[in-house]
C-alpha cells in the first residue's frame, strides 16, 4: 500500500471529525481516519439527540444558539428532510427536591429560555407525572430532537462531494512529525498517511492520540452515561410528551419511537473504551421513573452507554496545540457535541486553515481564548506554579 498524502488528516469519524472534514474539504485535500467499521460508532451514535439552548457552559450555549439556523432551516442540499423535530423540555420540581428546583429556577429564569408553569400545566403536558409532591415545572418550548443520523450523513455526503475521503478500520497506531519534510507520518490499519496538519477529533481517545504523537495531553476526562429504552403499557406514551428532567439533573426521560428513553444522567469516570451500560445505573433510572410517574417498568427493551468527554471548564478544546507543530485539537465536546456541531465544526475549520475568525467569533459571542488549548496549558502551568509556591511556603 503506497503512502497517501493529504493537506489535513482528521483522526476520528464522530460528529466532530466528520463535520470539520466536510468544511475543510471545500478548500483542501482532507481525509478522515476512523478506527471502527462505521462512523459515529462511539459517543455520536449513542446520544440522547437533543437540542436545548439552556444546557451547558456559556460557551456551549453560545455555540448551540449559533447552530440553531443550521438545524431549523437546513440547506436542502445537505439533507432530504428536516434535521429536528419539536420536543419541549420540562424541568420538574418535586417537594423532595424543592431546594434544587428553586436553585434551578433562580439560575435559569434570567436566561429567558424557560417559562415557569404550575403543577397542573405540567401534568397536562405529561399526564403520567405523579401529582403528589409535584410543585411546578420550568418549560422550554424551543427545544428539539435532532436526527443525528441525518446530520452525520449530511456531513459525509458533503465531505465526499467536495473530494474528501473517509477511511474506516483505519486505527491510528503510531505517528511522528517528520521535521525535514514538515509532515505528520501516521501509521494506521489502512496504511501510511501523511499531512502537514493533524486534527485530533478522537473523542474520549484524544489524549491517547496526543501521547502517540508526543504531544502534551489536555487532561481529557471521559465520563460514562447510561441510557435505556423501556417498554410500557400500550398507548401510554405519547410522542408529544416533553423530555422530563429532574431539577437536580439525576434523571431524564423522553419518548422515543413508542418507547421511553430513560437515563440516570450519570457521569461515571471511565477509561476511553467501548462503553457498556451498567446494570445498577439502568436500575436507578427505572426506579426514579417509577417514583416520579405512574409508569411501572415492565421490561428493559435495550440499554447502552456512551462517553461524554470533558476538560475542567467543560468547554470544548479547539485550536492548534501551542507547542506541537500542525497538531490541532477538536475535543472535549462533553454532553453537547451534537447540538453544537454545525457552528463548532465550521469555526474549527476556519481555525485549522488560519482564516480570519474574529467576525465568526463575535457572531457566536465567544472569544478564541474560551476554546483554545492554550488556556489549559496556562491552567496546568499555573497549577504547577501554585504547587511550587505552596511547597516553598510549607517548607519555610
Ligand atoms: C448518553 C449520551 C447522551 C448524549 N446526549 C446528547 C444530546 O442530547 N445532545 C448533544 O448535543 N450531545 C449529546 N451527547 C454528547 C455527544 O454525543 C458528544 O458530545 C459527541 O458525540 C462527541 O463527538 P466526537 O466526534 O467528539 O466523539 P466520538 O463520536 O466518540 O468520535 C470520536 C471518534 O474517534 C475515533 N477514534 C478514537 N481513537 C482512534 C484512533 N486511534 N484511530 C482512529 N480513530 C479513532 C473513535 O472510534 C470515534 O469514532 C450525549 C452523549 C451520551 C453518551
Amino acid at each position: 500500500m503506497g503512502d497517501k498524502e493529504f493537506d489535513v488528516l482528521v483522526i476520528g469519524g464522530g460528529i466532530a471529525g466528520i463535520g470539520v472534514a466536510a468544511h475543510l474539504a471545500q478548500s483542501c485535500r482532507v481525509a478522515v481516519l476512523e478506527m471502527e467499521e462505521q462512523p459515529g460508532y462511539h459517543s455520536t451514535g449513542r446520544s440522547a439527540a437533543l437540542f436545548v439552548k439552556g444546557f451547558g457552559s456559556p460557551v456551549i450555549r453560545a455555540l448551540t444558539l449559533a447552530s440553531k439556523p443550521f438545524f431549523f432551516s437546513p440547506d436542502p442540499q445537505f439533507c432530504d428532510g428536516p434535521l429536528v423535530s419539536k420536543r419541549d423540555v420540562m424541568i420538574v420540581g418535586r417537594a423532595e427536591k424543592r431546594q434544587a428546583f428553586e436553585q434551578y429556577t433562580a439560575d435559569e429564569i434570567p436566561h429567558g429560555n424557560l417559562v415557569p408553569i404550575d403543577a397542573n400545566a405540567a401534568m397536562s403536558l405529561c399526564p403520567v407525572l405523579r401529582a403528589e409532591g409535584l410543585i411546578g415545572a420550568l418549560l422550554d418550548g424551543g427545544a428539539a430532537d435532532i436526527d443525528v443520523h441525518a446530520l452525520q450523513q449530511g456531513f459525509i455526503k458533503q465531505l465526499r462531494s467536495r473530494g474528501g475521503e473517509l477511511f474506516l478500520k483505519a486505527k491510528v497506531e503510531a505517528m511522528a512529525f517528520l521535521h525535514a519534510a514538515a509532515l505528520w507520518d501516521v501509521r494506521t490499519g489502512q496504511g501510511v498517511f501523511r499531512a502537514p496538519i493533524i486534527v485530533n477529533a478522537a473523542g474520549a481517545w484524544a489524549d491517547e492520540i496526543a501521547l502517540r504523537a508526543g504531544v502534551r495531553p489536555i487532561g481529557i476526562e471521559p465520563r460514562r452515561r447510561t441510557a435505556a429504552l423501556v417498554d410500557i403499557p400500550d398507548g401510554l406514551v405519547s410522542k408529544d410528551w416533553p423530555m422530563v428532567v429532574d431539577a437536580d439533573e439525576q434523571f431524564y426521560m423522553k419518548p422515543d419511537a413508542g418507547l421511553l428513553l430513560i437515563s440516570p444522567a450519570n457521569e461515571t469516570p471511565s477509561e476511553p473504551e467501548d462503553a457498556q451500560a451498567d446494570e445498577l445505573e439502568v436500575a436507578m433510572a427505572a426506579e426514579r421513573l417509577e417514583q416520579i410517574t405512574s409508569i411501572e417498568v415492565r421490561r428493559i427493551r435495550s440499554k447502552w452507554a456512551g462517553l461524554r468527554s470533558f476538560v475542567g471548564d467543560r468547554s470544548p478544546v479547539v485550536g492548534y496545540d501551542p507547542q506541537a507543530s500542525g497538531f490541532f485539537w477538536l475535543a472535549a465536546l462533553g454532553g453537547y457535541g451534537i447540538q453544537t456541531a454545525p457552528a463548532l465544526t465550521e469555526l474549527a475549520a476556519r481555525l485549522v486553515l488560519k482564516m480570519p475568525v474574529q467576525q465568526a467569533l463575535e457572531a457566536i459571542g465567544i472569544r478564541e481564548s474560551d476554546i483554545s488549548p492554550s488556556r489549559l496549558s496556562q491552567t496546568a502551568d499555573q497549577l504547577a506554579e501554585d504547587q511550587k509556591t505552596q511547597g516553598e511556603i510549607t517548607n519555610r
